[in-house]
């Protein structure tokens, strides 16, 4: 039998000890077990919609006409007009013919490469690619390989000793370093060798691109250089659940053979209705991005002027290289003590010896919060250093 207290011993030893949190929230601060309130820099609400009060309205009063819950599968009886209206407005937005929900993002990528691809195939992803398209090539039998970071000439390499039907899976966004993969050549690459180019844009829908559709749609390109689209909805549009956005051949498609599609709860369609009025809010209102994008260059030119370490990112992940774990660990103390909540990020997450404080802005966030946490990393990384 597998020894668990070994290894649990082993994590704890390692500083790898991963713990749950519970924190309250009045829905822009957050509540720590001993008491104190921390603004919170490490969400995924990126445009503050997902504490919005007419988003949260939007789901109580569809709760309260339709329940709590959808009750079964898309297929079975779960599927309602809001999830229906949700699926049109987002194909509408991003400029797609079609889009079909998924309860997770993670499975929506798991489905995705699950469905197009088999053994035989190959699927070629970027190296720091998210964990569920990993896992997505791995639940496919379907070879895995992968190339250098947003390397597009690394990827054609690849392609062209791949075997079977080729896919090639990139995030939009990476999600723990912020920077933007090259989507338009990573397209010319799979388009000269016939494969099919997939990208998961979790972080950039609503955030990059001049209207907020992403990185593909800010990369000038759309759905025939880039097929395959997954976004999530739990991150800038501040629900829960993901989409896949192409052709309708490709949705009636996964219909029929993504598994995870098909063997599992659609979201609750009250969820689907906050998503909507998210969506609309966010194409109603750019202020929010603008003002988000003069957070990210705040954040940027301070702490730059402090000698912090940043990573190439101009999205609103901007996170601070910290080196080893420890070091990750104690800086997000100090930060907390100050009234920030950030989380540290460490290896197998990241690389060993590129553990970081993964710094998210949010449209929520004031200048002051900005300046705020400016402060406090200086005062974080002064400790440290002792
Ligand atoms: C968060 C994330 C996912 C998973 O989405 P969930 O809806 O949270 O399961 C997938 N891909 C990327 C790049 C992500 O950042």
């Amino acid at each position: 039998m597998r020894d668990l207290a070994g290894y649990l011993q082993r994590r704890w030893q390692a500083g790898l000890f991963r713990r749950v949190r519970t924190l309250h929230t009045d829905g822009r601060r957050v509540c720590s077990d001993d008491g104190s309130w921390l603004t919170p820099f490490c969400s995924n609400d990126y445009l503050g919609l997902a504490g919005e009060p007419r988003v949260a309205e939007a789901v109580a009063s569809a709760a309260r006409s339709h329940g709590a819950g959808s009750g079964a599968a898309h297929l079975v009886s779960g599927h309602r007009p809001a999830h229906e209206y949700l699926e049109r407005e987002l194909a509408a937005f991003l400029g797609r013919e079609r889009a079909l929900l998924f309860s997770t993002g993670y499975m929506a990528n798991m489905g995705v490469i699950d469905a197009l691809s088999a053994r035989g195939d190959t699927v070629v992803q970027d190296r720091l690619n998210h964990a569920s398209l990993l896992d997505g090539g791995r639940l496919s039998e379907a070879r895995l390989v992968r190339y250098a970071h947003a390397d597009a000439a690394s990827a054609a390499e690849r392609l062209q000793t791949a075997r079977g039907e080729r896919l090639v899976a990139s995030d939009g966004v990476f999600s723990m370093d912020g920077d933007i993969a090259p989507v338009a050549e990573l397209a010319a690459a799979a388009r000269d060798q016939d494969a099919l180019l997939m990208v998961d844009d979790a972080h950039g829908i609503g955030v990059v691109g001049d209207h907020g559709a992403g990185s593909v749609a800010g990369a000038g390109i759309g759905q025939d250089q880039v097929p395959v689209l997954v976004g999530t909805l739990g991150k800038a549009l501040g629900g829960s659940g993901a989409f896949v956005a192409g052709s309708a051949e490709l949705c009636d498609y996964l219909v029929q053979a993504a598994r995870p599609y098909i063997y599992t709860t659609a979201v609750p369609p009250a969820v689907a209705e906050g998503v909507r009025t998210a969506l609309s809010i966010l194409q109603a209102e750019p202020a929010r991005r603008h003002h988000l994008r003069s957070l990210v260059e705040q954040f940027r030119d301070g702490a730059r002027r402090r000698g912090l370490s940043l990573m190439p990112s101009d999205t609103a992940i901007q996170p601070v290289r910290v080196g080893d774990a420890e070091a990750a660990t104690a800086w997000s103390a100090a930060l907390a003590e100050r009234g920030y909540l950030v989380t540290a990020i460490r290896p197998p997450t990241v690389p060993e010896g590129s553990a970081r404080l993964r710094v998210t802005l949010s449209a929520a966030h004031t200048e002051r919060d900005v300046t705020g946490l400016l402060t406090a990393l200086d005062a974080a990384r002064e400790r440290a250093t002792g």
